[in-house]
């Protein structure tokens, strides 16, 4: 009996004597070091967290982070929609009635996007998206901390084209799609009663 009291009392003191070893060998600070540094892991001492947000990790230069759109860039052309494994891309296009600008590589805009969003909640940062996109308008930016209270403000919305604007959009081009087809069928009519 007194050897068991005896074990207890030594084993309970050899477990707060390394809780404590490990209570002052953390309080220094950690030197901030990138992960792709090569003593990255082999440091011991200090704490084992930084002092977020005061202090933050190094960004690696590949990370891939929050997605990006340069929507003067975009031609609408729904590439990185298609690819995306998850369906987070959802994009919605309207024909314009004629070449409406250019990107800075010089193509020509023929879309518009009345809608461009992202959905980062789904998103598993696969960056297949970025790959794919021929004018490289959609990026991977090195934000990685855009914190929200609601899961529906992680869709981000890259369009800002009104409804109002949409609408319009869309009657002017299916008004010129009815003008051409009045002037096929007229000139077909001609033709006939030519011949
Ligand atoms: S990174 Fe991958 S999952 Fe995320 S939007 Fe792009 S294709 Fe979709
Ligand atoms: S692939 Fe690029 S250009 Fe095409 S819709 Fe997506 S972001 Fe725009």
């Amino acid at each position: 009996m007194t050897n068991k009291i005896i074990n207890g009392f030594a084993t309970a003191l050899k477990g707060l004597s390394i809780t404590l070893r490990h209570l002052f060998s953390s309080h220094g600070k950690r030197n901030i070091l990138p992960a792709s540094d090569a003593n990255y892991f082999k440091r011991l001492e200090g704490t084992n967290t930084i002092q977020y947000p005061h202090q933050s990790l190094p960004i690696p230069e590949v990370g891939r982070y929050q997605l990006d759109v340069e929507m003067d860039d975009c031609i609408v052309c729904d590439l990185c929609a298609k690819v995306c494994p998850v369906d987070c891309i959802d994009i919605e296009a309207i024909k314009a009635t004629e070449a409406i600008g250019q990107t800075s590589d010089g193509t020509t805009k023929r879309l518009y996007a009345a809608k461009f969003d992202i959905d980062m909640a789904k998103c598993m940062y696969c960056g297949l998206c970025t790959i794919v996109c021929p004018t490289e308008c959609i990026v991977m930016t090195n934000q990685y901390d855009r914190s929200v209270v609601g899961l529906n403000e992680l869709t981000y919305k890259f369009s800002d084209m009104t409804p109002e604007d949409a609408t319009q959009k869309r009657r002017e081009f299916e008004q010129q799609q009815a003008e051409r087809q009045a002037a096929k069928m007229a000139a077909m009519q001609k033709k006939e009663g030519g011949s």
